[in-house]
């Protein structure tokens, strides 16, 4: 456990006490596994038994720079010490340096900053609005952007949905990768379409590039503007800085955050050039751009360019892929994937597969019912990866656990 603990508190602290306290206090909104994870570094977790873990959880794309990344930390520090706090009535120094980075990194030329992926999409969704005069979105079947109302009108997924509604008006939602769907789907009255490029919590469903390209094209035939969703597959994770640079894209708006600024909350709506003013007033963030988060964007950014973390995740990606695809198992339906965002898709519930793995020594998440679905630090190793597939090998030819992942 952490040494900064008050010794008191560590020896009276066991893990079974930890997650008696949670589940005493939390408002219940989550499916917890049970275990208690108190440190990490690079591509490990380890728990309040001082068990380690490969983590290809990763913070569920939170941790592409790997957890207790030095750069970042050192960022963070030096910024705590000088200023944690600048809302944007104000400039800053940090806010300015990550903002022309950014720009210069994606050719975008505006940033709103936020703090969280649903607000990144919340900001894109109002822009839309405010940028074409017009009220409809066009989103897609297995979609996912986020639960704040905007976001969460956005998505698919009916289990999220159906408790809150009614939802915003205006929506529609249309098959994913079905252009002729999309064609008919875009009118006069369509302020935008929200795409990811490849659907994460949807199952891992890489998007055709014909498709993008279709969709970008049909938004420019008709007025309507292209917002990318990039929460997940942005900062390194599919072999690109942003996944869309791998066609050719020009996304209108872009929305990125998770891994963002190296784990500490960020979300950022960023604007094509030439896409228009928005008014002052028009929207705003109390936390948005904060120094602090800035500060640590700006070091994960260099760090990633500096260590060409998407470079590694294209190779590792594409070495692990394969891999997977040769574990020899009647239970696998199908591998899919791009750099180091990668499903695999079992003919059966993946949750007693997932606790099985946790047991091996391999965190993964779930993406649906089915897939399991792995988005490890952007800094893991190849022999960390061996370990992966092995596991996962290991895990598909024994009988699974019994209980939740
Ligand atoms: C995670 C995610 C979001 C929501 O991000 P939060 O930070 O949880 O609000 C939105 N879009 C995509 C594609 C995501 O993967």
């Amino acid at each position: 456990m952490s040494s900064s603990l008050d010794p008191a508190v560590e020896t009276t602290q066991t893990s079974a006490s930890i997650q008696e306290v949670e589940l005493a206090h939390t408002a219940g909104t989550y499916s917890k596994r049970p275990v208690v994870i108190v440190r990490g570094q690079g591509a490990r977790l380890w728990d309040a038994e001082g068990n380690a873990y490969i983590d290809c959880v990763g913070g569920q794309g939170t941790a592409n720079l790997g957890h207790a990344n030095p750069a970042v930390v050192q960022a963070i520090t030096a910024q705590a010490q000088t200023l944690i706090s600048c809302p944007e009535m104000f400039f800053n120094d940090q806010r300015a340096l990550l903002e022309q980075k950014l720009c210069a990194a994606t050719g975008m030329e505006r940033v709103f900053l936020s703090n969280s992926g649903a607000e990144a999409v919340e900001a894109a969704l109002k822009f839309a609005r405010l940028l074409t005069g017009r009220s409809e979105i066009v989103a897609t079947m297995r979609g996912f952007h986020g639960r704040t109302f905007g976001a969460l009108s956005a998505t698919w997924e009916k289990k999220y949905r159906g408790p809150f509604e009614p939802l915003v008006p205006g929506f529609h939602h249309v098959p994913y990768n079905d252009l002729a769907a999309l064609d008919a789907a875009v009118t006069d009255q369509t302020a935008a379409v929200i795409l990811e490029v490849v659907q994460g919590e949807g199952g891992v469903h890489p998007g055709k590039p014909e498709y993008l390209l279709g969709a970008q094209a049909l938004c420019q035939a008709r007025g309507a503007l292209l917002i990318i969703d990039e929460v997940q597959t942005g900062f390194g994770r599919t072999g690109k800085l942003y996944a869309f640079q791998h066609y050719g894209l020009q996304p209108d708006l872009l929305c990125s955050a998770k891994s963002i600024a190296g784990g500490v909350p960020m979300g950022a709506t960023l604007l094509r050039p030439g896409l228009g003013e928005l008014p002052p007033q028009a929207h705003g963030s109390t936390f948005g751009g904060n120094p602090l988060a800035c500060a640590a964007s700006i070091a994960a950014l260099d760090y990633l360019q500096d260590h060409h973390l998407p470079e590694h995740a294209a190779e590792l990606g594409a070495w692990f892929k394969d891999a997977l695809e040769h574990i020899q198992s009647p239970l696998v339906r199908e591998v899919r994937g791009l750099g180091l965002m990668v499903g695999m898709e079992l003919k059966q519930k993946v949750t007693p597969y997932l606790q099985s793995l946790m047991a091996a020594g391999v965190m993964a998440l779930p993406a649906g019912l089915t897939v399991m679905r792995f988005l490890p630090p952007l800094v893991i190793t190849q022999a960390e990866l061996e370990q992966v597939v092995s596991a996962v090998s290991g895990v598909l030819s024994s009988r699974p656990a019994k209980g939740e992942a």
